[in-house]
C-alpha cells in the first residue's frame, strides 16, 4: 500500500513541477528581436510556439509592453497584431 501512495506522491510531484516550470516560463522575456518580428506580423507565421509565449507574456510583463509601445509610433503601424496590446498613451 505505501508503494502505491509513494509513486502517486513522485507522480503528483513531477505534474507539479512541470506546470511550475511553465508558470515561469510565462515570466521570461523575450529577447527584442522576437517582439519586434511580432510587432512586424513575422512571429506567428514563423514560431507559433514562441508567438503564444509573447502573447501571454505581454499580459503580465510591463516591459516588454513598453518595448511594443516603444516600436508603434503614429507613422509605424503593426501589422497584424491585436492593436489592444499596444498603449499608445504613453
Ligand atoms: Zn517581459
Amino acid at each position: 500500500m505505501s508503494i502505491v501512495l509513494i509513486i502517486i506522491s513522485c507522480g503528483l510531484a513531477v505534474f507539479v513541477f512541470r506546470r511550475l516550470m511553465e508558470i515561469k516560463g510565462h515570466y521570461q522575456c523575450p529577447n527584442e528581436l522576437k517582439i519586434q518580428d511580432y510587432f512586424e506580423g513575422r512571429l506567428k507565421k514563423r514560431d507559433k510556439e514562441s508567438y503564444d509565449h509573447l502573447i501571454t507574456h505581454l499580459g503580465i510583463c510591463e516591459k516588454c509592453q513598453n518595448i511594443l509601445s516603444g516600436m508603434a509610433t503614429k507613422d509605424v503601424k503593426p501589422n497584424g497584431i491585436e492593436d489592444h496590446l499596444i498603449d499608445r498613451t504613453a
